[in-house]
């Protein structure tokens, strides 16, 4: 579904991706785990293109765009490949002057022009799905921040994304708002739902995640299936990470 090749990131003169190679099967969940500074913002960023690739190719699905230094990828084509993906963000960054229902609605009605009562009936199934129908008409700061994030990851699914990109999804909030977060992510996974994220939660990351990613330095230091990497990592720098989550 997905297959990054050779993926290479640069501001000025830092180097923040090297070469980075990641491929996810259609239905899987692949965790990128690693330092602060690692990389791993950067890297969900290059697949949805709010970062352009200095070099490499990224494909999703049947999209793929090939980047090279100097060169400038047409905005359609950024637009072609990013419509591919939804984006949870750590943040939430729900619109905060839209109720719920609205925010889930909002990019199905000014970007894709569908009529505001079908988007809304699809919103409406959308919040159901994530268990928060009931609150489709409140504000965002009325909100938990578990529920702003619930409500957060059905606007990301609104469009019908081939892959849900999620940011530290869980960082925000506190162990008991973090465990609704889970489980609703452990419910799109088990439906099929295609996934890379990054994350510090060993919780979120080993219930969900079928790949692990270790990203450390730019660099893709060790990946494999996340009960083998979580339990027996074969390189010692990711054994000292693991050590730091637990
Ligand atoms: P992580 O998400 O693993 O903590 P990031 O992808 O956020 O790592 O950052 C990787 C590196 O890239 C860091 O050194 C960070 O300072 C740098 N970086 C990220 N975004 C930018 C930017 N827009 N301009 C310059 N440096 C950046
Ligand atoms: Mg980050």
């Amino acid at each position: 579904m997905i297959r990054l090749s050779n993926i290479e990131k640069r501001f000025g003169e830092l180097t923040v991706l090297k070469s980075v190679s990641v491929t996810v099967a259609e239905g899987r969940v692949t965790a990128l785990i690693g330092p602060s500074g690692g990389g791993k913002s950067t890297l969900l960023r290059c697949i949805n293109l709010l970062e352009i690739p200095t070099a490499g190719t990224v494909r999703i699905g049947e999209e793929e765009l090939a980047f090279k230094p100097g060169g400038k990828p047409g905005w359609k084509d950024i637009q072609r490949l990013r419509g591919q993906t939804g984006m949870v963000f750590q943040n939430f960054q729900l619109f905060p002057h839209r109720t719920a229902v609205e925010n889930v609605m909002e990019g199905l009605v000014t970007v894709q022009k569908w009529p505001a009562e079908k988007a809304r009936e699809h919103a409406m199934a959308l919040l159901h799905k994530v268990g928060m129908a009931h609150k489709a008409e409140a504000w965002p700061a009325t909100l938990s921040g578990g529920q702003q994030q619930r409500v957060a990851i059905a606007r990301a699914l609104a469009p019908s994304p081939r892959v849900l990109l999620c940011d530290e999804p869980t960082s925000a909030l506190d162990p008991e708002l973090s465990g609704e977060v889970v489980e609703v992510l452990g419910t799109l996974a088990a439906e099929g739902t295609t996934m890379v994220m990054a994350t510090h939660d060993l919780r979120l990351a080993s219930r969900i995640a079928h790949e692990v990613v270790f990203l450390d330095g730019g660099e893709v230091v060790e990946t494999g299936p996340s009960r083998e990497l979580f339990t027996r990592p074969a390189r010692e720098r990711t054994q000292r990470f693991i050590a730091t989550l637990t």
